[in-house]
């Protein structure tokens, strides 16, 4: 059986009661199956009842003053950040508080210096935000190649290595997809980077609310993930960089040491990459989002939702005029999984679905050249599976979208 079987197996029902304690601090899931987990997840009760607790009880500016509630805020504030680099293994390095993870990656570009001639590397299953903020460059004589994917969705490792061949300045990656759920070889990629003397961004949007990540291991220079996918308030985002080697976008209170004359010093940490007055409920929230995760643990968290996923691809594939996009194996996946079904739109599936409480995302998931590349221009509908799913919910999720299919021939 699966690690999930084998752990029911070890400890009886311990683990159905920890889906339904869990389930008890999410409210919202009350009325609907919530299954666009990709896009953003839910958060719990103790992520809602500190911020609640910011605004009643120490409302107050961060690192600013002496008096007791900013005072208190500083330090929570301060301490999320910790929170958050333990949860991704981070080893030193800056750990800096964004508004998603787009924000993250556009710091990055825009944050080094390019010249001419520069080259970066990417690849076909990058979300828009891991795309878009590389093509900006190339008006600065920046160059893009993308790696593509091989039939089983998996990435083109052969090209990859192809394309490492030549000089390149930076290698920008999805940890996990967010269309096609596969999981790339970042360890492979990072030795690869390493052995060049090549810059490596890792995009962890999908991958770190569903599995461990340590970034020390990996061995990559930038981490991204957003807040709001893993049960964190919306409006929060993390990059972690190895070494402080991004010019900050943005100047101005917060970030400084000392400003006198005509010198400037900035702060050493993560406060100069975070100017103006930050979404300090929101990263407290986002601390304690971590907090939360790690104590059900990211390998239960990762099992679990590999036998939600298998479960949901063998349904999947039992069902007339569907065709999934998933890869076969369980290793090299997360619980994203998008399908067609032949002569409906993925529109009218998820709306159909949304009239019986289900509720999943479609269309292209900001993915269009992966769409264009599958030749699926009206995109896909994509479940999207976290931590709170249960069984039965797959179990509906199948047999109403059964039901809506076998209703419109
Ligand atoms: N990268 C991936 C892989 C994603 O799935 C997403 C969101 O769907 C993003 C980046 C962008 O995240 P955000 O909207 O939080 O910036």
């Amino acid at each position: 059986g699966s690690p999930i079987e084998q752990k029911r197996a070890e400890v009886g029902l311990e683990l159905d009661d920890l889906i339904r304690a869990i389930r008890h601090d999410y409210p919202i899931l009350g009325d609907v199956v919530y299954l666009d987990n990709a896009a953003t997840s839910c958060s719990p009760e103790p992520v809602v009842e500190a911020m609640v607790e910011f605004e009643h009880r120490y409302r107050s500016n961060v690192g600013r003053g002496v008096h007791r509630f900013t005072r208190i805020a500083t330090q929570r504030y301060w301490h999320a950040h910790e929170k958050v680099a333990e949860f991704i293994g981070a080893q030193g390095g800056i750990t800096v508080f964004t508004k998603n993870t787009t924000e993250a990656i556009n710091m990055v570009a825009h944050g080094l210096s390019w010249t001419p001639g520069n080259r970066v590397v990417t690849t076909i299953l990058e979300h828009h935000s891991n795309l878009l903020p590389w093509r900006s460059l190339e008006k600065q004589g920046v160059t893009l190649d993308i790696v593509g994917i091989r039939p089983d969705y998996s990435l083109d490792m052969d090209a990859f290595r192809k394309m490492l061949e030549k000089p390149v300045r930076l290698v920008a990656i999805t940890q996990a997809s967010n269309v096609l759920g596969i999981i790339t070889p970042v360890h492979e990629i990072a030795a690869l980077c390493r052995e060049k003397g090549v810059l490596l961004l890792i995009d962890g949007a999908q991958a770190a609310p569903h599995m461990p990540v340590n970034v020390s291991s990996i061995g990559c220079d930038f981490y991204c993930f957003s807040g709001h996918k893993l049960g964190g308030p919306t409006g929060t985002g993390v990059l972690w960089m190895k070494e402080p080697l991004l010019t900050p976008l943005m100047q101005g209170g917060g970030t400084v040491e000392s400003v006198t004359g005509d010198d400037v010093v900035l702060i050493q940490g993560y406060e100069q990459y975070e100017a103006g007055t930050p979404n300090i409920a929101g990263g407290i929230g986002l601390g304690v989002a971590v907090d939360y995760l790690r104590k059900i643990g990211m390998d239960t968290i990762h099992s679990h939702e590999e036998d939600l996923t298998s479960r949901l691809i063998e349904g999947l594939h039992t069902i007339e005029r569907v065709r999934v996009y998933a890869s076969g194996n369980p290793e090299t996946r997360i619980g994203v999984v998008s399908f067609t079904v032949e002569e409906m739109h993925p529109h009218e599936i998820a709306q159909r679905l949304d009239e019986h409480d289900i509720l999943v995302r479609s269309g292209h998931h900001c993915c269009q050249p992966l769409m264009n590349a599958l030749n699926l221009p009206d995109g896909t509908v994509r479940v999207s599976i976290a931590h709170y799913n249960t069984r039965e919910e797959i179990d509906l999720f199948l047999a109403t979208l059964k039901e809506i299919i076998a209703g419109s021939s």
